[in-house]
Order: structure tokens, then sequence, then C-alpha cells
């Protein structure tokens, strides 16, 4: 499943990694950024820095750091697509893939499933009206009297259906 990137990044501008990472972690403001304790190793005094400006967590113990979407992978144990999905859904957003419904989905395949049949149907018809054509003098020397040869006629799929015409014509 593919999330465009611009929608990430329209996601993230509207997240506010202090917020997120704030659900999990308990953050006090230290300057510009808010600092906790890193929720990645164990620890007791704080090292784990949030900043609100660069919507970035960095852990000064491990090292750890990333974005919104980051933290709810690394520490809630979301896969990508689940972390876009809870930031979405806070942001008020909709994540585009989602307008797919199961039901639209099954509608999708149906009528691909359709089309092949309706194809295939057209290749037997004209498959038909080939042979048709072989075993027909008439509709040879017409094709023929018109500069058009055997070869041509293959070539192009040509065919005669006698019933529609009474005589062979091609079609
Ligand atoms: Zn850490």
């Amino acid at each position: 499943m593919a999330i465009p990137q611009t929608f990430i990044q329209e996601l993230l501008d509207r997240t506010d990694v202090v917020e997120v990472v704030g659900r999990y972690v308990t953050l006090k403001k230290g300057g510009a950024n808010y600092m906790g304790l890193c929720p990645f190793h164990g620890e007791k005094s704080p090292s784990f820095s949030v900043s609100p400006t660069k919507q970035f967590f960095h852990c000064f113990g491990c090292g750890k750091n990333g974005n919104a979407i980051g933290f709810l992978m690394d520490h809630a144990g979301m896969n990508f697509v689940e972390a876009v999905k809870d930031l979405a859904q806070n942001a008020g957003m909709q994540v585009p893939e989602e307008d797919v419904s199961p039901q639209d989905r099954e509608r999708a395949a149906q009528a691909r499933q359709k089309q092949t049949t309706l194809t295939e149907v057209l290749e037997k018809a004209g498959e038909a009206y080939r042979k048709h054509l072989k075993s027909s003098p008439q509709a040879i020397t017409y094709l023929k009297n018109r500069g058009l040869s055997g070869e041509i006629a293959r070539q192009f799929g040509l065919g005669a259906c006698s019933r529609m015409f009474g005589v062979p014509r091609p079609v």
C-alpha cells in the first residue's frame, strides 16, 4: 500500500511530535526543548529531548532519534502504515488509500474479470469469422478483388460472416 509522500509531509506538518511522544513519556519543558526519561534505554536522569521546532526527538544517552512516525514505529511497535493512520486520525486527516473500501476493491476486481471475459469472447468470435472466411471462396474472391491478399487478411484478422448477410461478406 503506497501512501503519497505529499500526504506524509502534510501529516507531519499538522502533527506535534511533542504531543505524540507525550502520550508515552512524561515531558518537561527545558529551554527550547522538552526533556524526559528516554523510553528506549533505562536511565534515572532525563537525556531524552524533543524539539517542537525541529519536530524531532533525540536521546543523548542512546542516540535514538526520529520524527513522530519514527517514534510510533520504534516505541509503540507500529508499522509505517499503522503509524501514519494513527497520526492521521489524530490530525483529523484521511489517509488517501483508505478511500478504497473492501466493497470498492471487490467491484474493481469484478469489472476486471468481466473485461477479460469480454476480450476472450471477442477473440473467439474473431477466430470463428476467420475460419469461416478461409472456407468461403466468395469472400476470398471479394477480398482479392479489393486488392487484399490472404496474407493481409490474416494480418488484420479479417473474417467473414454469412449468417448476417446470406452471402459471405468480409466483416
Ligand atoms: Zn535513550
